[in-house]
């Protein structure tokens, strides 16, 4: 789906009247493209600490233009901002307001990154005000970049280091374009695990991954970038849809398996197949959803039942079937979708929010099963995202949906398939249990 106005006010005539009219201008955001750099531009890391210090000489081995000092004027391409051993609310200060000073030298497309411990593991009510502070100034911040740049966070678990292979992921994943209408999130690295970070191009190459959905919309997208990541792929949609899921199967050289994950038997159809074909399972994307919007005075049974069926309880069985499967073992990763409804809530839509919480809850309770194979579950909460799904929605709550976010536009399918592909590779293997919002920072469960 496209969005006209933004076409529109990013060219010739149409720049110049909204910019008079002091009218939304979102920016062409930075995305990933095979091959490009990860990012242009020096990264200047701020903060004082070793792990400050580290994390800037592991910068360096990716041959990255690193700063430990800005030089006046200089365009940056991201500002790194440690803060990972503030005891106190008053620590705060000295390095935020050296990274302030650089701010407006940041580039169309830049990056601004904290790294800091969570609140949630504080040993003094002091420690737990300071680190939550970086909470609301990260927010704040990202709310105040422009030209496309993004902030985002990084929390450290006690045992996890700057250094640290999930915590050198999410760097990596923050400052590239994969990231792009990520923004003003946290994302929590719970243990020193995890494999370095791949520079790899196909981090997923030699991995046999599920995605249900995948007949359009975002769950195609995800087949196209696990496909380009490497993967190999097996491919779930209703039979009604089974035409679109063949041209997606064919275009991604996968499989298709027309199958309604609503069926009690749908888990073990999967694994039949992908063992069939490959022997086994090691990631499984869980796209596919509905929506039956009404106010919850003028909901019905049939409506209720086959959202909270489809978005969770199919989730649930599929993941119990795979689970107590000697065939999804090998460093097994499985990764929901979500929804910022589930977060903020949304009128109309009770029981959409509903399924979509209870896969947040799911996915956090499920996370310690995960770890005892060496694996994970994760969710990604996407806000607008300019689909099918979303091209329905009335005009006017579709603009609203659209611009109230940091970068005043709705996200490409493939901006959830960029952060699915990344909680799907090993690298990101020590972040469990976690939502990330890929939402621009929307205001809604903002
Ligand atoms: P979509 O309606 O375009 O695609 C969903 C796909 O899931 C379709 O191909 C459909 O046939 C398939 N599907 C539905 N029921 C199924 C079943 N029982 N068995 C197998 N396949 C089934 O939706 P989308 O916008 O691409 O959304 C994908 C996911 O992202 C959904 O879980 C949705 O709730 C979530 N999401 C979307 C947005 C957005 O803005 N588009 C925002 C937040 C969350």
């Amino acid at each position: 789906m496209t969005d006209k106005y933004a076409q529109l006010v990013n060219q010739g005539l149409g720049r110049n009247v909204a910019k008079k009219l002091g009218l939304p201008q979102p920016a062409v955001l930075r995305r990933y493209e095979p091959g490009g750099p990860l990012i242009t531009g020096p990264v200047l890391v701020q903060g004082g600490t070793v792990g400050a210090d580290s994390l800037a000489a592991e910068l360096l081995s990716w041959d990255l233009d690193v700063r430990r000092h800005a030089v006046p004027r200089e365009k940056l391409g991201a500002i790194l901002l440690v803060l990972d051993d503030v005891a106190q609310p008053e620590d705060l200060g000295k390095p935020v307001l050296s990274a302030a000073a650089s701010l407006r030298d940041l580039a169309p497309g830049g990056r601004v990154i904290t790294v800091s411990r969570p609140a949630s593991d504080a040993t003094s009510p002091a420690a737990a005000a300071a680190r939550q502070g970086v909470d609301g100034l990260l927010r704040s911040l990202a709310k105040e970049l422009r030209a496309g740049a993004t902030g985002n966070g990084i929390l450290l678990a006690p045992d996890v280091q700057a250094t640290s292979p999930g915590a050198l992921a999410a760097v990596r994943f923050f400052l590239s374009g994969r990231s792009a209408f990520v923004d003003g999130q946290f994302i929590r690295v719970s243990t020193a695990a995890g494999a370095a970070p791949p520079e790899l191009e196909k981090p997923l190459k030699g991995r046999i991954a599920v995605v249900t959905g995948a007949a359009r919309g975002i769950g195609a997208a995800i087949a196209r970038t696990l496909h380009r990541d490497g993967a190999t792929l097996v491919l779930v949609d209703i039979p009604a849809a089974g035409d679109q899921l063949a041209a997606v199967a064919n275009e991604v050289r996968g499989t298709a398996l027309q199958l309604d994950i609503s069926r009690d038997d749908a888990g073990q159809r999967i694994l039949e197949h992908a063992v069939q074909r490959h022997g086994r399972l090691d990631i499984m994307v869980h796209n596919a959803g509905i929506t039956r919007d009404k106010l919850l005075a003028n909901m019905d049974e049939a409506r209720w039942n086959s959202v909270i069926d489809i978005n969770i309880g199919a989730q649930l069985r599929i993941n119990e079937a795979l689970l107590g499967s000697e065939y999804f073992r090998a460093s097994p990763r499985i990764v929901s979708v979500a929804s910022t409804s589930g977060i903020a809530g949304n009128r109309g839509q009770t029981n959409y929010a509903a399924s979509k919480s209870g896969v947040m809850g799911m996915v956090r309770a499920t996370a310690p099963l995960l770890a005892t194979h060496g694996g994970s579950i994760n969710a990604v909460a996407p806000g607008f995202i300019e689909t099918e799904m979303t091209a329905r929605v009335p005009l006017v709550l579709r603009e609203m949906g659209r611009r109230l976010n940091s970068l005043q536009q709705g996200g490409q399918p493939t901006d959830v398939a960029e952060t699915i592909a990344f909680f799907a590779s090993d690298s990101a293997s020590g972040i469990n249990g976690e939502v990330l919002r890929v939402c621009g920072q929307n205001l809604m469960g903002a």
